[in-house]
């Protein structure tokens, strides 16, 4: 009897082991034994410039073959790819503007964008301009922080989260300035609210974390990089928010409407680099969180590089490839 019962006892210990086997590896989470990687192509402040300029510099179908191009470099090196915009393809150029910016919306979808923010010159047409754009557009344009004052509620998704095919799962939250009442048309905002973003944010993070639909969050934001928070007469921008924001809360921002580089001096805090066309570029990062922004016009893609696993995102590597930008003799100036 005795014997029986070891042996009975070692076999549901072999079963038990086994059934554990099996069952982790059901349950066995995405990017926990495996590095999850994610590529994010990024522009802002793109004005209407789905043309190149009259020097053959950037524009939409030169953006369109570089992209294609990094898209293939990612899949190559097993990496997603998200395609965001910090806001403001409106407004700049009368080839756009007369056509309600139709060709650079056509463009952005050819391209492949997966979200863009909400910017300010988005209203500088009445609203249903901008439905029409919205209709026009295969990819969400996202802001927490607008309220329809008639209802009381977001007038656009406050996110978006995106199920990669590695398993990661990536919440994309809009945030737009608080000047845009002060910025545009009274007409075109007068059932509009623009609520302090600071404060969405935190509230849309929050009820993404207890919900747990997302490993990552980011913000494409159009507020604003200022160096250091020093914001002038503008309301406050990137690094305000991220500064205000507990550590650990906000991956990071993909930026708009400074329509700057934003490339730090490295070793320096708090101070932008004399960058050019071609330099190595050092995003901003504050309280934990990365700033990055692309400059204006589609002048550059900006590419951030990120690893995930078991919880740790890493920026792996960064930079602002330069689109068909020509230095003073004409030649085009090489991404290093
Ligand atoms: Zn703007």
């Amino acid at each position: 009897m005795k014997h029986n019962l070891i042996k009975g006892t070692l076999a549901l210990a072999v079963l038990a082991a086994l059934a554990g086997c099996n069952s982790s590896k059901n349950e066995s989470k995405p990017c926990v034994e495996d590095v999850c990687k994610l590529t994010v192509l990024h522009t802002n402040d793109t004005h209407g410039r789905f043309w190149h300029n009259e020097d053959g510099e950037y524009g939409m179908a030169a953006q369109k073959t570089l992209v294609d191009r990094l898209r293939a470099e990612a899949k190559a090196a097993n990496s997603e790819v998200l395609v965001l915009s910090g806001g403001d393809v409106n407004t700049g150029v009368p080839e756009s503007d007369l056509q309600n910016a139709e060709p650079d919306f056509i463009a952005m979808n050819h391209i492949g964008y997966d979200a863009m923010a909400v910017g300010n010159h988005e209203f500088d047409n009445p609203l249903d301009i901008l439905e029409l754009q919205r209709q026009w557009a295969k990819f969400p344009m996202v802001s927490a922080n607008i309220y329809d004052k008639n209802t009381g509620k977001r007038y656009f998704d406050p996110y978006k989260i995106f199920k990669l095919k590695n398993g990661l799962r990536i919440a994309v939250i809009g945030l737009t300035t608080e000047d845009t009442a002060q910025l545009v048309d009274p007409n075109h905002v007068l059932n509009l609210e623009f609520r302090d973003p600071k404060v969405e944010v935190e509230q849309v993070i929050d009820g993404i974390k207890k919900a747990n639909s997302a490993d990552v969050i980011f913000a494409i934001t159009h507020m604003g990089h200022y160096a250091d928070g020093v914001h002038g007469s503008n309301a406050p921008g990137d690094v305000e928010m991220a500064r205000q924001l507990p550590v650990g809360k906000l991956d990071a921002i993909i930026g708009g409407h400074s329509q700057n580089p934003v490339c730090m001096e490295p070793g320096v805090a708090n101070q932008y680099a004399d960058f050019k066309p071609g330099d190595d570029c050092q995003p901003d990062q504050q309280n934990g969180t990365w700033i990055m922004q692309a400059h204006e016009w589609g002048k550059y893609v900006g590419r951030a590089q990120f690893d995930y696993q078991d919880g740790k995102f890493t920026l792996t590597s960064y930079e602002l490839i330069p689109v068909n930008l020509k230095d003073e003799d004409g030649a085009f100036i090489q991404e290093r």
